[in-house]
């Protein structure tokens, strides 16, 4: 019966609905045309809003160590191809593994981050298969001993507080990459990266939308270039993602079978995906079809998942079994402490700090906070300036956009946070007003980075006078340039004082500081006498 119902709906949407606006959509009216088509899409809408997605996303972290897991090859990024590689790189028979104590120490740091419980005997374990640029023809991982278990992850997704569990973080190692599109006839192989450690944050299948994977990701890249473990940079592939998927009717407790995404390389399309194959999910199933767990990759142009493998090949059989040639590393409690009293500071606590210490808006914390770098940027700004309220402007406002405009990071900004401070400085003695500093002298100094800005300011010819002595002259002048004015001003017209603002700044060549000028004006013109 149910069966039935669902081809009836499927068979009136395809073949009914599709026919009625191509057919009819030259005849009838547009209005028409129009009503069928918005019935059309709450039909779908009311479809896709009986089902619930459900999410459990493995995200790969890179280690920025400066060697590879397993030996002393360097893990950088972006070297001439094939120069990282030694004998343990390329797998050469008789060559032995070693543990790179950094890259335990960071898996360390990110478990006691997430509240993960850490295995005091962690263990490492070979995953066999082939696969052309990994060259031992097995990857070594950790499967029933991972460095960390358990945590969770707090997100917040429409002004809403949500947990993600995690399942557990395992350390592995990276392989080497293929390239397709350099020589027509062959692939070539580039081994640097063969070995680079790798974090695998598994989480449990709590995630409910292509939203919250998004916030989830970025959450997650935030902490690990906080605790400066990775460089979360996503171009250069360091931070990578599966996203497993599931549908089932709301209310219903038992998971629906997943496809898993394999190697998504950006929040944004993992976001994509999961939309995407969810509705895909969706329209299988109220045709009354079935959903096989299958591999399936996301085509980024298009915004489609298409199935990669044969179902058969889908089974995975990697038969696991214990690393011969490495020892269970075993940690200690004083061991765990020490990682946790070198701990640096987390976005939570330094978020507390900017609002407590420096009295900024929860807004401006966020916003500062998106980026470590800019943290730093801010702390070194107030070291020259007490005004951090003008500190977190600057930074959340101008620079910001400037480096927005010209693609450039904090880092590769060219003035320095002193000269930040000096530029808010200027504007709190009254010597330049707010918008010359962020609109004129701004864009000049990142063109001359070197220049002072009183030095450009005055070149510019914006510095004001705030010499109450000669703009009080100068009022004088205005007042008694405009007497019937002033006489109507007396006589309650008091919507003047804009127009004798406007003659003290043309007089002045706008150099005056305007909250003087403003001040001197009322008391003339208030004062009948
Ligand atoms: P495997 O070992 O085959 O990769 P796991 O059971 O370890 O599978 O799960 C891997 C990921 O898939 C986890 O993030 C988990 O939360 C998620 N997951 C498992 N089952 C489902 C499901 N039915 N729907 C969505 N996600 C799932
Ligand atoms: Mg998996």
């Amino acid at each position: 019966m149910l069966r039935h119902s669902a081809y009836f709906t499927a068979l009136i949407e395809t073949k009914i609905f599709r026919r009625t606006f191509t057919f009819y959509s030259f005849h009838v009216p547009k209005s028409v045309n129009f009503a069928l088509r918005l019935i059309y899409s709450l039909l779908h809408f009311a479809r896709l809003m009986k089902y619930e997605t459900v999410i459990g996303l493995e995200v790969h972290v890179q280690l920025n160590t400066k060697s590879k897991a397993f030996c002393g090859d360097a893990a950088a990024y972006g070297a001439a191809p094939n120069t990282h590689i030694s004998a343990i790189s390329m797998a050469h028979p008789g060559t032995l593994p070693r543990v790179n104590e950094r890259a335990i120490e960071y898996a360390v740091r990110l478990g006691l981050a997430l509240g993960c419980d850490i295995t005091r005997d962690t263990r490492f374990d070979r995953k066999n298969y082939f696969y052309a640029d990994s060259p031992k023809g097995f990857q070594t991982t950790q499967d029933s001993h991972p460095i960390c278990v358990g945590g969770k992850l707090d997100i917040e997704v429409g002004g809403e507080q949500k947990t993600i569990r995690l399942h557990h973080i395992h350390l592995e190692e990276d392989a080497g990459k293929s390239i397709h599109d350099i020589n027509p006839k062959h692939s070539l192989i580039d081994l640097n990266r063969a070995g680079v450690p790798l974090l695998e944050i598994v989480t449990e299948p709590d995630l409910r939308s292509g939203e919250e994977a998004y916030v989830f990701i970025t959450e997650l890249r935030k902490l690990v270039r906080y605790l400066d473990i990775s460089d979360g940079n996503m171009q250069e592939g360091s931070i990578r993602c599966d996203c497993n998927i599931s549908i089932r009717p709301k209310g219903e407790t038992k998971l629906g079978t997943r496809c898993e995404i394999k190697n998504v390389n950006s929040m944004r399309n993992a976001k994509r995906a999961i939309e995407y194959e969810a509705k895909r999910q969706i329209k299988v199933i109220e045709k009354g079809g079935t959903i096989d767990q299958e591999t399936r990759s996301f085509d980024a142009q298009v915004g489609h998942t298409n199935n990669v493998l044969r179902s058969k090949e889908n089974a995975h059989d990697y038969r696991y079994f214990p690393e011969p040639d490495l020892s269970p590393v075993l940690l200690t409690d004083e061991y765990i402490d020490t990682v946790q009293k070198n701990m640096p500071k987390l976005p939570n606590e330094i978020k507390q700090e900017l609002q407590l210490v420096y009295g900024l808006s929860d807004y401006d914390a966020n916003v500062l906070l998106e980026d470590k770098d800019m943290v730093f940027f801010y702390k070194e700004i107030t070291q020259h300036t007490k005004n951090y309220k003008a500190a977190a402007n600057w930074l959340t406002n101008v620079i910001k956009s400037y480096l927005n405009e010209n693609n450039l990071s904090i880092d590769q900004f060219a003035l320095s946070p002193k000269t930040i401070a000096n530029l808010i400085g200027m504007v709190d003695d009254n010597k330049l007003s707010n918008a010359a500093a962020s609109q004129k002298v701004f864009p000049e100094l990142v063109k001359q980075p070197d220049t002072s800005p009183l030095e450009l300011a005055g070149q510019l010819n914006l510095l004001q006078d705030s010499d109450a002595g000669s703009i009080e002259a100068l009022v004088d002048r205005i007042i008694a340039k405009f007497p019937d004015k002033v006489k109507a001003y007396r006589n309650g017209k008091k919507g003047l004082l804009g127009m004798f603002m406007g003659e003290v700044m043309k007089a002045s060549g706008g150099k005056v500081n305007p909250k003087v000028a403003n001040q001197l004006l009322r008391e003339k013109l208030d004062n009948k006498t």
